[in-house]
Parts: C-alpha cells; sequence; structure tokens
C-alpha cells in the first residue's frame, strides 16, 4: 500500500497556512482568506496520525455487520427486496459494482494482458447439453442433501455435524447437531451441556469427535436432532441433488429442449481448446482464460455472498505437456499456487488471513493429480478462497472421446502429438470482493475521534480520488476543483463533494474506501497546488495537478 509520508509542512492546515501567506496578499485576498478561516478549520487532522487500528477481527465483527456495511454504503444489496428478497441471489450496488469491475480487470490485466503466454475467451454461459454429459456435471455435479420433515429446511449433509453425547459417568445421553462454521467444538461443547442440563443428568459432558451427516450409519438418521428443531427424528437420509439449473432451449419444452445454465466457466475453455489453438500463435505451455457468470441451484446458499446461486469466476486453464515425474508437475503447480498466493495479496487482501489448504489423496476427485485451496479467513471461520488444482488431461480427453473430435496437439518443433495435461486455478469474482472488503476493513482513531474506514488497495478501490474545493462560495475554487475532477475522470472514478466541512467529507471517503482525497482552496489559486491526503495515515502534502494525475495512475497500478 503506498503511503504519504507525513511531514510538518505538509501536516500544517490550508487555513493556517494561509492565514501566514496572508500577511503578503493584496487586501481582496486577505478578505477571501479571512473568510476560508472563518469558515473552515478541521482539514489538517493532527500530525501524529491515526492510533488504535483494528482490523476487521480485532474489531470482532461477524457477518451481520459486512451485510449491514455492504448494504448501508452501497456495495450489495439482497436481490429482490422488495418481494421479500430471493434467497441466495445478490445485486451489486455503485460502489459495489466499481469493486467489483476492478478485482476482475485486476485479474484480466495480471492474468492475460500481461503474460506473453495466456489469451483470453467469452463462451456461451447456455451451451450443448451433451458438454456438462461428457464433464460429468449431468451424473455427478450434486452435493448430498438432507430434510427436516417438520420444518421443511434443508441441509447439505456435508455441512451438518453431529456428535455422540455422555454424561459425566459415561452414559449415553443422545446426540447434539450444528451446522459448519467457526469454532465447532466449543458450540457442540455447549450443546452438550445444554442437554445434559435438559435432562437432569450430571455432566461434564463428554463428546465423541465430530462427524458430518454424510458418515452417520443409517441407524442414527432418526437420532441426530435437526438443526431447525433441536429435536431428533425429521431428518432424512441423505440424497445426492444435482446443483444445475435447467432451463429449456426452443419452443418446445419436451426432454430435447433441456439445456443448463452452466455451473463453471471451465468447460467453455476446454470446448475452445482446438479453436484457440488453430487461431493463434500459442504453444504449450500457454494458457486461456475466461472471466463469466456460473450459475449452481446451490442447497444452502449461506453466508452472504461466499455461497450464493448465481456468481462469477475467473478461471484460467494453463496447458501442459504431460509428464509422469512428479517432481516436474508438483512444481509447476506449486508455482501456479504461488502465483495465485502472491496476486491475492498484491490487490490488498491480508496475507495473515491467508493460508493454502492441500487436498488429502483420498480426497481428490479421482482424475486430479493434485489440488490446493487458497484459503480464506472470513469472520465465519477459514474456507476456500481460490481452488487450483491439477487436472491432469482428464477434461480434453472426455471432450475428444464424447465429440468424436480430437483434443490432439502436436508440437511444431518435435512434431510429437499429445493430450496436454492442465492447471486450473479457478477464483470466484464474489468470493474474492468478499476477502478484499474484509481485509480492507478497519477502525482506528484520529485526533482523539473514532473512524471507520476501508482501507481498499487504490488499484481495486471504488472512488480513486475525492475532489473537495474548500469552500463552495468562491467561483474560482469551484470552478478549478471542477477543472481537477474533470481531468481525474478521465482516467478513474472520481468523486466530487463540496458539501459540508472538509473533515465529515473526508470521513465520507474513508468509508467508502477512497485512497486519496485533494482539495483546492486558496493557496491553489496563487501557485496551482492542492492538498493530497493520504486515507491511512491521514497525511497531507502539496502536490501541482500533474504531480498528481501521475501519483494517482501509479498508486492505480
Ligand atoms: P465449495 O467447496 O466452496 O462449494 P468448490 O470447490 O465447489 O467450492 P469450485 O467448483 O472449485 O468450487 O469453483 C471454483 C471457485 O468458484 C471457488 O473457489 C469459489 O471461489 C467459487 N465458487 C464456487 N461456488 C460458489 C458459490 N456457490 N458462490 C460463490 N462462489 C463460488
Amino acid at each position: 500500500m503506498l503511503l504519504l509520508a507525513a511531514s510538518a509542512a505538509g501536516s500544517v492546515s490550508p487555513a493556517a497556512r494561509l492565514g501566514a501567506r496572508a500577511r503578503a496578499a493584496a487586501p481582496a485576498m486577505r478578505r477571501l482568506v479571512r473568510r476560508a478561516a472563518a469558515t473552515e478549520t478541521s482539514v489538517s487532522e493532527g500530525t501524529s496520525g491515526p492510533t488504535d487500528v483494528k482490523t476487521i477481527l480485532e474489531c470482532k465483527k461477524d457477518m451481520s455487520d459486512i451485510v449491514s456495511l455492504c448494504k448501508r454504503r452501497g456495495f450489495v444489496y439482497p436481490s429482490s427486496e422488495i418481494y421479500s428478497g430471493f434467497a441466495g441471489f445478490f445485486d451489486y450496488g455503485p460502489l459495489g459494482v466499481e469493486l467489483r469491475n476492478n478485482i476482475k480487470r485486476a485479474w484480466w490485466e495480471d492474468m492475460v494482458q500481461r503474460r506473453d503466454d495466456v489469451v483470453g475467451l467469452d463462451s456461451s454461459i447456455i451451451a450443448s447439453p451433451r458438454i456438462w454429459e461428457a464433464s460429468g456435471h449431468v451424473a455427478g455435479f450434486s452435493d448430498p442433501m438432507v430434510d427436516c420433515k417438520e420444518s421443511k429446511q434443508r441441509f447439505r449433509a456435508d455441512q451438518l455435524f453431529f456428535a455422540k453425547v455422555a454424561d459425566g459417568a459415561g452414559a449415553h445421553a443422545g446426540y447434539v447437531s450444528l451446522l459448519e462454521g467457526a469454532d465447532m467444538e466449543a458450540a457442540a461443547a455447549k450443546a452438550a451441556g445444554a442437554l445434559l442440563k435438559k435432562l437432569k443428568r450430571d455432566g461434564p459432558a463428554q463428546l465423541s469427535p465430530l462427524r458430518d451427516f454424510t458418515e452417520a450409519d443409517p441407524s442414527e438418521y432418526a437420532l441426530v436432532p435437526s438443526p431447525a428443531t433441536g429435536e431428533p427424528g425429521t431428518l432424512t437420509a441423505p440424497r445426492d441433488f444435482n446443483l444445475m439449473f435447467q432451463t429449456s432451449v426452443g419452443a418446445m419444452t419436451d426432454g430435447s429442449s433441456v439445456a443448463y445454465l452452466r455451473p463453471e466457466t471451465a468447460q467453455g475453455i476446454f470446448t475452445n481448446f482446438k479453436n484457440v489453438v488453430s487461431s493463434t500463435r500459442v504453444k504449450v505451455p500457454f494458457g486461456i482464460a475466461q472471466i463469466g457468470k456460473a450459475f449452481r441451484n446451490e442447497i444452502t446458499p449461506r453466508n452472504f455472498i461466499f455461497r450464493s446461486r448465481e456468481f462469477e469466476q475467473m478461471e484460467l486453464e494453463y496447458f501442459i505437456k504431460p509428464t509422469d515425474v512428479e517432481e516436474e508437475w508438483r512444481a509447476q503447480h506449486a508455482a501456479w499456487v504461488e502465483t495465485r498466493l502472491a496476486w491475492h495479496i498484491g490487490i490488498g487482501i491480508d496475507p495473515a488471513l491467508l493460508s493454502i489448504e492441500q487436498h488429502k489423496p483420498d480426497k481428490l476427485a479421482h482424475y486430479a493429480r493434485a489440488c490446493s485451496d487458497i484459503m480464506f479467513k472470513f469472520p465465519f471461520g477459514v474456507s476456500e478462497l481460490e481452488g487450483c488444482a491439477h487436472r491432469g488431461g482428464y477434461d480434453l480427453t472426455q471432450h475428444a472421446s464424447a465429440s468424436g473430435k480430437s483434443a490432439e496437439y502436436t508440437d511444431e518443433e518435435t512434431k510429437a502429438k499429445y493430450v496436454p495435461h492442465v492447471i486450473e486455478p479457478s477464483v470466484g469474482v464474489d468470493r474474492c470482493f468478499l476477502a478484499v472488503l474484509c481485509s480492507a476493513y478497519a477502525e482506528d482513531v484520529v485526533n482523539g475521534e473514532a473512524r471507520t474506514l476501508l482501507r481498499f488497495h487504490p488499484r481495486v478501490a471504488p472512488i480513486k480520488v475525492g475532489v473537495f474545493p474548500l469552500v463552495k462560495n468562491n467561483e474560482q475554487i469551484m470552478e478549478s476543483a471542477r477543472e481537477l475532477h474533470k481531468r481525474l475522470q478521465r482516467r478513474h472514478n472520481v468523486a466530487f463533494d463540496a458539501a459540508g466541512n472538509i473533515g465529515r467529507r473526508y470521513r465520507r471517503m474513508d468509508e467508502a474506501g477512497t485512497p486519496f482525497c485533494v482539495t483546492v482552496d486558496f493557496q491553489t489559486l496563487e501557485d496551482g497546488t492542492v492538498t493530497l491526503r493520504d486515507r491511512d495515515s491521514t497525511a497531507q502534502r502539496r502536490v501541482s495537478p500533474d504531480e498528481l494525475v501521475a501519483f494517482v495512475a501509479d498508486a492505480c497500478e
């Protein structure tokens, strides 16, 4: 994060500076200066900078705080709110759409435009259903689902955890259940204590290790309490539920018209592999990247935009020459995990909240050679932000045999023919948005006053600069501020704010996560310079408009 160095000169308020200059100024200027000094007193925020800086976890914010902050500030609204909402769907507001676009732009620039070995693609959302048969999604893209017959609620069986409870004497007392979340051991222990109390049995409660409902013995289905009612006997056995949304294409709505909204963007890349090879000059190793909407009829959309039914993915398929030398393919996979981790840190995600989880061999898909998830510590617990899988040659081979069209690549130099293997880093825009937002959230104290701010990296910040005329009633200042605003607007999303005192305007920008504010004041009329203020340090310094434009462009890179 770029910070402006606080300097003694930079921390003097323009009003005070104006006072010093006024002694040498012409009488008309002196009158203006006196008026400004009388109306404006809060430009400087002190020399010490913010204190008591706290991150989102230190502030103990939970998801409901994030949801309400997003709504209040125009980042994310629940979909169809005026019709009582529509679970699993969200609308992005004015700040949200900017943040989202900036995240996507950063990914596209870094993964496609600034690399010589990756090209882009935009495939259709609805495509031949044969794609999803070949990829295995029609038969196997499902989650285990369990219903509560009493409450009519539905849960993902692999997210419904339970444990056996025994009393202090070791006698069986029953079961407790809970949904996946943060600190489940503690929550289960609390529920077990409550169960013993209800049964008037002595503690301390003893718990078996937590298992998810897919691991339950059929004899236990009726014994585990429903998380909805707290009572046993209402949960069904788990059964598979396909996550693909169906639609029909054409005038007929019979079996032949069935099509699917894509549940991932990757298959469009595989089916276009040969097109890209024959229409461009790519040579293995190379990647094809795509950003686009994906749809999954999630059984339990949860945790706000973390798990929704309509979301956007940024996926890259990186095609490599197959090798059985384990060291080689592991190194290729590890290099991509490193690249992706560095990218997340580069756009402002807090490295202290990131970790890597390697899938154990028994949890890997049958065709996958390796898979590492980049995990983020969300307020509800540590969960997958991005998956990075080595998928072998599975996808291209599946499509080749289902379509009858070869997926072989010919090495121009050696004339060797092979079906490339692929490494797939895949991240959801919405999960990335949430991680960026959680990393940016902070509370601190400036001049004895509590402040809430979003410390977005300038590259992804929805608004890059707030332009303030110091006073509204001076046409020259207003004109000069408007001119600067227009100039910055050519390249960036910029805000113009002339309402209220400068301190309040700074706070509004801090809350929106705007990294820089510039104030056009009386000194601007004399020497053309403006006050540039940094959001995080609150340091101020004077810069010329040219310096400002170059500085902002550089900071947003
Ligand atoms: P999960 O296990 O959390 O359901 P997944 O392993 O099924 O995720 P992938 O199919 O690998 O996810 O999809 C790649 C990425 O797409 C995920 O890492 C995530 O960032 C994003 N993603 C997947 N499902 C959703 C969803 N329902 N809502 C938002 N983002 C999603």
